[in-house]
């Protein structure tokens, strides 16, 4: 059995007002307690951040933000990395409707990472081909390249440390109701990880890799099933409390945590 701790975590996006996302919040919270051995994490939009931190305080409930940016200064509308340490864990960087909507290129993803880590956060970074890239079969050259790019000049530790999270999302799952197949998304993910092991050493072998991609209370349990998915991050199904608490449930059943 694997003694890395499934984590679900839901990208609530642009969704949400403060009040929806008091609400949201407090039904996961009501959801999932009592469920043993999944870590839970919750990334609303940066304005409901600390109303959502009220809901989840005493709880294991965690939270993250969608985005962050590199530092203080004269960059208005963005957010700085230490403004969020006193209220998040996790930080989503690299998401794929980042890099397209934003044009985030790997420097910048990697300079976010280099930021994120720097004020004790842990980057959940999101890699993952396109539609165009996996039927010229070069996801595995694309994804291994993202990493590589996105991870350079990151020391293991400092990963290792933080908790880093990797999610491997191909571009054409997200938001389309088609989910890779569980043991693909397991094969690129397997990948991913003995690439880590090439960079940071055996003990990046503990690092979590979530699956994401049209992931719901449908599919999850084909990808728990899979020995080197750690879990997901989760987009449209994270909406609807009943739905996110199931794929919470079955996580739990499929693969107790450590
Ligand atoms: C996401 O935005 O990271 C995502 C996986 O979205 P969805 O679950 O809606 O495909």
């Amino acid at each position: 059995m694997s003694s890395r701790t499934p984590i679900i975590a839901g990208n609530w996006k642009s969704f949400k007002t403060l009040e929806e996302a008091r609400a949201l919040a407090a039904g996961v919270v009501q959801g999932v307690a009592g469920i043993p051995g999944v870590e839970v994490v919750l990334c609303p939009p940066f304005v409901s951040l600390a109303t959502v931190l009220m809901s989840i305080l005493g709880t294991p409930v965690q939270l993250g933000s969608q985005n962050a940016y590199l530092g203080e200064g004269a960059y208005t509308g963005e957010i700085a990395p230490r403004m969020l340490a006193g209220l998040c864990r996790y930080v989503i960087l690299g998401h794929s409707e980042r890099r397209r909507i934003f044009q985030e290129d790997d420097a910048l993803i990697n300079a976010k990472i280099k930021a994120v880590l720097g004020a004790g956060l842990a980057p959940i970074l999101c890699v993952g081909e396109t539609l165009e890239e996996n039927e010229r079969g070069q996801t595995e050259a694309v994804v291994s390249g993202q990493v590589r790019a996105d991870l350079a000049g990151v020391e293991g530790w400092h990963w290792l440390q933080a908790g880093g999270v990797i999610a491997y999302e191909p571009v054409w799952a997200i938001g389309t109701g088609k989910a890779c197949h569980g043991p693909a998304a397991n094969e690129v993910i397997g990948m991913i990880r003995r690439l880590l092991v090439e960079l940071y050493g055996a003990a990046a072998a503990g690092v979590r890799i979530q699956y994401g991609g049209s992931a719901n209370a449908g599919n999850i349990a084909e990808f728990m099933a899979q020995p080197d998915i750690d879990g997901a991050l989760v987009g449209g199904a994270s909406l609807k409390v009943d739905e996110f608490v199931a794929m919470v449930r079955q996580t739990a059943t499929l693969r107790p945590g450590a």
